[in-house]
């Protein structure tokens, strides 16, 4: 191999092609960097309890038989459509409304009616239609009300294309919580409530120590999700809390409307925690 001239005499040539080829050398071997250290081996995940930790397997729940479009077996009838033994007049006395058909229908101007016997906190299914001839407007048109413990009303009206006050109108806690959407059906349709009540809970001096609370699904719709009552639903003046009974009867509302009802019943609750 030959050398460039200039370095062919010199001592260096041998130093120059020394470097060279440990520049290539370099080149071709670059230094790397000092190698990370080793990742850790991942920490072994604890060993999980064995399913049987957390199952319950007692008590076991009642068993209840629940066919479709009927009461559960547990389940008080206040309406089957043969009699109104289940109700009397607010006045006293039997129920003055009348059966026609399957369908109980307001006498109006006889009064609301209310159940023989005392609910406290209870899951109720109810079916009422409004008259299918629309007369009146507002909350002149196809008015009555469920009222729990006689006190606490879920508003019965004809919200179907009838516009009024929106605390007022069908599915409405009456004055106090308007309700989520309008599932009204036309006037003349059956429709359904299925409630959730629970009762309030008085402490000593009648102090409120929980408010009455209510869940209605309307046609199958939620409505209302656990909504607090702020009291007695007062068609005037601000809703307030009087002590009462534990239970007490449920009332229907005669508005001076022909509304009908049908399929009424009522399932005590007896929910884990609850006081009475
Ligand atoms: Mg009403």
């Amino acid at each position: 191999m030959s050398c460039p001239l200039f370095l062919r005499s010199s001592g260096w040539v041998s130093l120059f092609m020394t470097l060279g080829l440990a520049s290539l050398l370099s080149a071709a071997d670059p230094v790397l960097p000092p190698a990370a250290p080793a990742p850790a081996a991942p920490a072994l995940a604890p060993e999980l309890p064995p399913p049987q930790l957390t199952e319950v397997w007692s008590p076991v729940p009642k068993v209840v038989s629940a066919p479709l479009g009927a009461a559960p077996s547990d389940a008080t009838v206040l309406l089957n459509g043969r009699n109104l033994d289940a109700w009397e007049s607010i006045k006293g006395g039997p129920a003055k409304w009348r059966l026609d058909g399957d369908t109980m229908v307001v006498t109006p101007g006889t009064g609301a009616i209310q159940t023989k016997a005392s609910f406290g906190d209870v899951q109720l299914h109810l079916e009422f239609r409004t008259p299918a001839e629309v007369k009146g407007e507002s909350q002149g048109r196809g008015n009555s009300g469920v009222f729990f413990m006689g006190i606490y009303e879920v508003q019965v009206l004809d919200s179907y294309n009838n516009p009024t006050y929106v605390n007022g109108q069908a599915g409405s806690i009456y004055k106090q919580h308007m309700p989520l959407v309008n599932a009204s059906r036309p006037p003349g349709e059956w429709q359904s409530y299925d409630l959730v009540f629970i009762a309030p809970r008085f402490g000593p001096g009648g102090v409120v120590e929980s408010p009455a609370r209510v869940t209605v699904f309307h046609n199958g719709v939620l409505v209302q999700h656990d909504a607090e009552i702020k009291g007695a639903t007062n068609h005037r003046g601000y809703p307030a809390y009087t002590p009462h009974a534990a239970k007490l009867p449920l009332q229907l509302q005669d508005h001076r409307d022909l509304i009908g009802f049908r399929n009424i019943w009522v399932r005590e609750l007896a929910l884990p925690g609850a006081k009475l």
